[in-house]
């Protein structure tokens, strides 16, 4: 058996990494969305991308973690880049809309 050296990805967290597993994923570190109004939910992001593909050719995902604060459920909602940026887009146009206050002029 010919053990080849795993490359990873300079954002992967080697203590998440699960290249040469089952799931064969690189991952980074999970930056946690601090927010007081999201209930018993903690929202974090991370990259990931599949460690069987080479790199730096495999495509790179934004996963989006949802965990419950009591861990009973656990939610991944995976972007390719493309869907990351236009996400990024779209919160940016409703945030921008959040400023714009009508101001109703009274004679
Ligand atoms: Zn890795």
């Amino acid at each position: 058996m010919v053990m080849t050296e795993v490359k990873h990805p300079r954002w992967c967290d080697l203590s998440l990494c699960t290249a040469g597993q089952l799931l064969s994923l690189h991952r980074s570190t999970p930056r946690r969305i601090e927010a007081e109004r999201l209930g018993d939910v903690t929202v974090a992001a991370q990259l990931s991308c599949n460690a069987d593909d080479p790199l730096p050719e495999a495509p790179v995902s934004v996963e989006l973690l949802l965990t419950r604060t009591d861990h009973t459920s656990v939610e991944s909602y995976r972007f390719d880049e493309r869907a990351a940026r236009r996400l990024v887009g779209v919160l940016d146009d409703l945030l921008s809309e959040t400023g714009v206050v009508n101001v109703g002029v009274s004679a």
